[in-house]
């Protein structure tokens, strides 16, 4: 039978891969009638057995053929399932990292029990992917049997799952969960506050189920955790008031500006003022002050509002078009539509032009599938059809496509297309089809690209009374028992292309979870019928998908048809292939209502869709491309985050970040390439004093002729601002200090991180948009998103400066300052804007019994709407 295996399989490396992991098969082979006698507590030994060799340094290759062995005796005893040979070599596929291409039917859920138990041996969890949360619970519980047998646990995530509960899971062998989930759960861990509230753990190894669905259809869109922005566009309107009143006020002087830098700085009496409005408009309460720490946000709007009506021109910054700011390029005068200047300047700016304030549904964090699933040690992955998109899988993830033989042979009958001249008549003639074949009560199964398109022959259907089940790939689970039975005698099933997916059809209809319990009258009956009719009712863009739909017949050697039939009018030959078509239909003459079936006509769709398919994989690769860029970044942000959240005493952290810090706003403010006698102190002493808190008399350093001038003038600032924020902190000890530091670190880098994300979103739709002569968009992206970064990182520091030079504790926070760091846990549909407080400008929300550890309010009273 072995040998009968191969000569089913076409090309050379495929058949050389397979011949290699034949020799294993019979390796398994070999140890099956010793592994018959085991008894049952001896499964759980052995595989202690197997992670301890493992650990004295086995390679695993060298432990298929045990783990395999154990994995087949156990399914047997516990399933009755005896994986075929052909399952064993799609294991091995798995493990070697491949795609094993295995049709529909050939039972995938069983092949990856193989290849997970045998890489669990390392002590990492394995991550099995499926596309939907029922899939993942169907084979975790169906599996489960299997692995416990043999001392493993079994995880399932699931979205509605909390944190503690994900982490258990987490902690599993073996671990079910959709694509969705794990990738939003590895951006959330890289959200949280305390490295406790991680919850997923290494990323070793993924066996991805439905693979082409995960990494290629759902690749064009990348996974992204969003919600409101900080500020609601109502504060900022009211800001854009109050900071025009302070303009408005002449009676004294409220502000100092820098035209150079445009900066304003508030003067005493100006802060005073502010103070004074934020109360008025009940921003603050009447005995807060504005340098509390929670008000550090309102200060920096404030001062946004003000550079924007100040500094900022319309027509010489900026242009206003189609409701929208667009920045103009101080340098080339050239307009630069997309790019957003941050930290709040540009919906100052929107406020102040009354044109729509852009701030809504920020991107907190967000990743491609396919850069998710890069991060893992190995992956490899199983579906029906892999073939098509085999450069695909080899070019963007280095995985290789292994087209594993069926147990029995194939014995569907496809037919050739037919095509119609307007759809009208294709539907007549699919309804037409239908009845024919629901007359001998053959079953039925009609494949829809859309759920309109399915609507509409369920209508066509009803007229005709021939009852049936729709389906459009809502609810996973109800969908899956229709189409389970959709191989049922009798049974007319209308379903779009992803519907259902990953459920099994077995003629005469099946229950859910891995039952062979069907009566085999029915069986032989629709066998004898034909069994499972497929109807197409349009080519989609990929013949991937189209395969898909054959594939539902025809599995495990049972009889099956299928026909697509198509019009000139379908999407796909209007646009693509209808000129070639049409000339050879007119060639033949034909009539309305006829149909042509050739295989020129089959040649030239196919032709067709080759051409969208290479489209489609171009845009993917293209969001790729740009995706890699700020991946990058991604990992320098998740990288310094992991690094903060480990650290215990921050005290040599903190000495960093201020120097970094003073350095930056040195950097920004005098020109170490001019003679001191230009630097312009006064005003470094002007902004030092309003960012940093502190007077400094530049009068203390009377050697400017020193060449160690600006070292000094930094160490004379460093120590100040250091001796400030030991003031600001006097009443905290080590801990709660520490905690505060890791707290403002943490805010900042994440603020800063979100703010850059949006920024490099605008920058990534406007790209396109700017008249670069003959310059690479990508490039140009590339080269503005790492000035933003490199500008990013520099400016963090400056930051975190700034707020400890401000920050007051006082005794009411003081005394919950262990609450810190407990955790905010992410949601991203919760949403506050009250301004008031520091950490709702995180959008983060805390747990609604737990207290506002900057206001030590219960967190309701303080950040409102929960
Ligand atoms: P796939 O994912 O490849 O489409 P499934 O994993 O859903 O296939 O399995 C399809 C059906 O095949 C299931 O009902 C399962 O019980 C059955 N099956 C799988 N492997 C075997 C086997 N070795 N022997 C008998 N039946 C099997
Ligand atoms: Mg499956």
């Amino acid at each position: 039978m072995i040998s009968n295996l191969i000569k089913s399989i076409f090309g050379t490396r495929n058949k050389r891969l397979l011949k290699d992991y034949l020799e294993y098969v019979s390796r398994i082979n070999d140890l099956e009638s010793s592994y018959q006698k085991l008894k049952k507590e001896e499964f759980p030994k052995m595989t202690a057995d197997l992670m301890q060799k493992y650990k004295n340094k086995a390679d695993l290759i060298e432990l298929i053929p045990q783990a395999f062995a154990i994995i087949r005796e156990a399914s047997i005893r516990t399933l009755g399932l005896r994986h075929y040979d052909e399952q064993l070599l799609g294991g091995l596929a798995l493990h070697f990292g491949k795609i094993a291409e295995m049709k529909t039917g050939e039972g995938k859920t069983l092949v990856s029990t193989l290849a997970a138990y045998l890489n669990s041996l390392t002590g990492n969890s394995v991550f099995i992917v499926t596309v939907n949360d029922y899939l993942a619970q169907r084979d975790s519980e169906w599996m489960a049997n299997i692995y416990n047998y043999v001392g493993l646990s079994v995880g399932t995530i699931s979205s509605g799952m909390d944190s503690k509960q994900k982490k258990t899971e987490y902690s599993k062998n073996i671990v079910y969960g959709t694509n969705n989930e794990f990738g939003f759960d590895y951006l959330r861990d890289n959200m949280v506050y305390d490295n406790d509230e991680k919850v997923q753990g290494n990323l070793d190894y993924a066996i991805i189920d439905e693979v082409d669905s995960v990494l290629i259809d759902e690749a064009r869109t990348p996974l992204i955790i969003s919600g409101a922005s900080r500020q609601s566009t109502e504060h900022f309107k009211k800001i854009h008031n109050l900071a025009k009143r302070i303009i408005d006020d002449v009676s004294n002087d409220l502000y100092t500006s820098d035209e150079k830098q445009k900066t304003i700085s508030l003067t005493e009496d100006g802060l005073k003022k502010a103070e004074n409005l934020l109360i008025e408009y009940k921003f603050i309460e009447d005995s807060e002050s504005l340098y509390d720490p929670k008000n550090i946000q309102l200060m920096h709007l404030i001062d946004s509002s003000l550079r924007a009506q100040l500094m900022y021109k319309v027509d010489i910054d900026y242009v206003v078009e189609e409701n929208q700011i667009i920045i103009i390029d101080e340098f080339s005068g050239r307009k630069m539509p997309g790019r957003r200047w941050s930290e709040g300047l540009h919906q100052s700016i929107e406020a102040k032009e009354n044109v729509t304030i852009q701030n809504d549904n920020q991107t907190y964090a967000s990743i491609t599938f396919q850069n998710y699933f890069r991060l893992f040690n190995k992956i490899s992955g199983m579906t029906g059809t892999a073939d098509t998109e085999a450069t695909e899988f080899q070019q963007i993830y280095n995985l290789e496509v292994v087209a594993i033989p069926t147990h029995k042979k194939m014995i569907r009958n496809d037919h050739v297309d037919l095509v119609y001249l307007t759809m009208k008549e294709k539907y007549r003639a699919i309804v037409d089809e239908v009845k024919k074949i629901h007359d001998k009560q053959q079953p039925i199964l009609i494949g829809t690209t859309s759920i309109e398109s399915s609507e509409l022959l369920s209508k066509l259907l009803k007229k005709e009374n021939i009852k049936h089940s729709v389906l459009n790939a809502k609810h996973h689970q109800k969908e899956a028992q229709i189409i389970a039975d959709a191989g049922k005698i009798n049974s007319v099933t209308i379903a779009t292309n992803m519907a259902g997916r990953g459920t099994d059809i077995v003629l005469g209809g099946s229950k859910l979870i891995g039952s062979n319990t069907i009566d085999s009258n029915s069986i032989d009956e629709v066998q004898k019928l034909g069994g499972l009719h497929i109807i197409g009712t349009e080519r989609h863009e990929s013949r991937r998908i189209d395969n898909q739909l054959r594939g539902r017949s025809g599995r495990q050697g049972d009889p099956g048809e299928s026909r697509f039939f198509l019009s000139l009018e379908d999407n796909l030959m209007r646009i693509f292939a209808s000129d070639k078509v049409s000339d050879i239909m007119k060639k033949l003459g034909m009539q309305e209502g006829e149909a042509i079936e050739h295989k020129w006509v089959s040649k030239s769709i196919e032709n067709a869709q080759k051409r969208v398919e290479a489209h489609n994989f171009d845009i993917r690769k293209t969001l790729l491309e740009y995706d890699d860029i700020s991946n990058e970044q991604r990992k320098v942000i998740y990288n310094q985050r992991d690094q903060i959240l480990k650290i215990t005493d921050f005290s040599e952290v903190i000495k960093n970040i201020i120097e970094q810090g003073i350095v930056y706003v040195l950097e920004n403010n005098i020109n170490r390439e001019l003679p001191i006698v230009n630097w312009d102190l006064d005003n470094l002493m002007k902004i030092l004093n309003n960012e940093l808190n502190i007077n400094l008399n530049f009068d203390v350093l009377n050697d400017k002729d020193s060449s160690n001038y600006y070292i000094e003038l930094q160490a004379v600032i460093n120590k100040n601002v250091i001796e400030k924020i030991q003031i600001n902190l006097k009443d905290l000890n080590e801990k709660d200090r520490s905690d505060l530091f890791k707290n403002i670190v943490l805010t900042v880098i994440d603020e800063n991180w979100r703010n850059h994300l949006n920024a490099m979103d605008y920058l990534r739709q406007g790209i396109g948009l700017r008249g670069y002569a003959q310059k690479n968009p990508k490039n140009e992206y590339k080269r503005e998103s790492f000035e933003m970064f490199e500008e990013m990182l520099l400016s963090i520091n400056y930051e975190i400066t700034k707020i400890l030079t401000r920050i007051k504790i006082n005794n009411s926070n003081k005394s919950n300052t262990s609450n810190i760091t407990k955790s905010p846990t992410m949601n991203s549909n919760k949403k506050s804007n009250d301004p008031r407080c520091l950490l709702n400008s995180k959008n983060i929300d805390i747990p609604r019994n737990k207290k506002c550890p900057v206001t030590n309010m219960k967190f309701k009273q303080c950040c409102g709407k929960i």
